[in-house]
């Protein structure tokens, strides 16, 4: 089968977050599987171009119609650790892809509604017909409603839309400037509680709504998930939508990828080791402490990684991190933090922190360090408020490092509590569980963990090997959007 992935990230060449592993591990799944999978991604400037091989133009005349004229594009190909990739350049002087970070102003909508027409155009234009287009995201949501309303009329009819929902917080509602820009126009037309009509903003519209309406199959990142988002307020108000759509919509865990988390080939931890090979572990926990300065002693290390922003429950991070101090343990915090708020709070306390030999906070991204801290810490918290999928617990339990997490959406779907889970054997359990959103909750699964790695590390040793030995890989998740792509495909719609 021949797939093209558009997304507005792939890792590590384009990685915000966890889409940027997914759509790279997904792809190079796919690919292993027998497929053939390209991607198109658009080309920012502050992109990792080191990751990038081969990087040559392959498409220098594109013209891209946008509002009364066109924009002229250039299109690169290069390979990302074996991943055939398109960047799209647009040279215009907004400077879609230029501004020195992936997402975060007030223009975003417009950009990557551009980047989605210039998608489709690069398609249209280089005669690439695959047979599904898989889309991520409220970036990308308008692919589908161009192909359908536009493209299909032009040569494009038979290709199938799977479109992957990796947040619904981030819906890129915007105004109704994006139809003129992109030539869909007709506002009367969609602006249309079953089109694009924001379901909570009746003058606003909605691309992550056109894409569920207009794709052929919609689906988030968990099974559980998928549940939340249909009957709870984490469906951010498109609820409503999923329902209409609900014989289209499903949820598909997220794996990792094996060439990037494996313990045992990770280029950036300086010890490899492997389940069988345990205690080369400590090693890397001598490292760690080593490279942040921490004091060398027979304590457990805990550790968050991740964006550092409402989503991630950053209160009980924060309350994680002194209950860790407190009951003897050392804590570790790699994140970033897009809201100004969040950022002055932890970089205050990681000035009151400074002199402090337990615990160490390191503010911004920074992708060779995450690999270090997964490989030397004992235990990592998720205290997520909501989590689509999950990255950080899976690829912890793939290290060995055992996770803590608030029982929500993946989590749910991948962690399983040592003391009280009912549905699997003990053999098979991997972490601890809290449910309730407080400080209690998290002190009773923090404490409990704790509990274990002091007064019972044979036990502390077997639940971390249970965790090495979950099969969190893309091979299984792979197989579910193969199926899909099978059914979409030979569905007349
Ligand atoms: P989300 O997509 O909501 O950000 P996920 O758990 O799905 O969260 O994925 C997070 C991914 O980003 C993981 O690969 C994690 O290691 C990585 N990551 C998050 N924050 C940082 C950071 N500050 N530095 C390095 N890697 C990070």
């Amino acid at each position: 089968m021949y797939i093209i992935q558009i997304a507005s990230e792939c890792a590590p060449v384009i990685k915000a977050g966890g889409l940027g592993d997914v759509v790279y591990g997904l792809s190079r799944e796919l690919e292993l599987q027998g497929h053939t999978v390209e991607l198109i991604l658009p080309k920012y400037d502050c992109m990792r171009y080191d990751h990038i091989w081969g990087l040559h133009d392959a498409y220098l005349n594109l013209w891209v119609p946008w509002y009364d004229g066109r924009v002229h594009c250039s299109v690169y190909c290069g390979w990302v650790h074996g991943r055939m990739c398109f960047f799209i350049e647009p040279h215009s002087q907004d400077n879609f892809f230029n501004r020195g970070y992936y997402y975060g102003d007030y223009t975003d909508a417009i950009r990557f509604a551009f980047f989605s027409k210039a998608a489709l155009e690069f398609l249209l234009q280089s005669n690439k017909r695959p047979d599904v287009i898989h889309c991520h995201d409220w970036q990308t949501g308008l692919v589908p409603v161009m192909l359908y309303e536009m493209y299909q009329w032009h040569g494009m009819q038979h290709q199938r839309v799977c479109y992957t929902i990796h947040n619904f917080k981030h819906q890129g509602a915007c105004s109704a400037d994006i139809l003129k820009a992109t030539g869909l126009n007709r506002p009367d037309y969609y602006f249309a509680p079953d089109r694009l009509q924001d379901n909570h903003h009746p003058g606003a519209l909605n691309l992550m709504k056109g894409g569920i309406v207009y794709s052929n199959s919609v689906n988030t990142v968990s099974p559980h998930h998928a549940w939340e988002a249909r009957f709870s307020d984490v469906g951010c108000g498109l609820q409503p939508t999923l329902e209409v759509h609900q014989n289209k919509f499903r949820g598909i865990l997220n794996g990792i990828a094996e060439d990037v988390w494996n313990p045992e080939t990770d280029r950036y931890i300086p010890y490899s080791y492997a389940a069988d090979r345990f205690v080369d572990k400590k090693l890397n926990q001598k490292a760690l402490r080593s490279r942040l300065m921490l004091a060398e002693s027979e304590r457990p290390i805990v550790c968050f990684i991740g964006r550092l922003d409402d989503q991630k429950g950053v209160h009980l991070v924060h309350h994680a991190l002194y209950y860790a101090l407190e009951c003897g343990a050392q804590f570790v915090l790699l994140g970033s933090a897009t809201d100004d708020g969040i950022y002055s709070w932890f970089s205050h306390e990681k000035a009151f922190l400074n002199e402090n030999p337990n615990c160490h906070l390191e503010l911004g991204f920074n992708e060779e360090l995450a690999h270090l801290i997964y490989a030397g810490s004992d235990l990592i918290v998720v205290p997520s408020n909501y989590e689509p999928c999950g990255l950080t617990q899976m690829i912890g339990l793939r290290y060995g490092t055992v996770p803590v997490v608030r029982g929500v959406g993946g989590l749910l779907n991948t962690v399983f509590d040592w003391d009280y889970d009912r549905e699997h054997s003990l053999e098979t359990r991997n972490g601890f569980v809290f449910f309730q959103q407080d400080a209690v909750a998290l002190e009773s699964a923090l404490g409990r963990a704790l509990d274990l790695w002091n007064h019972s590390p044979e036990l502390f040793q077997q639940l971390a090997l249970q965790g090495m030995a979950c099969d969190n890989s893309w091979t299984h998740p792979a197989q579910q959007y193969l199926e899909i792509y099978e059914v979409i495909r030979h569905k007349w719609v």
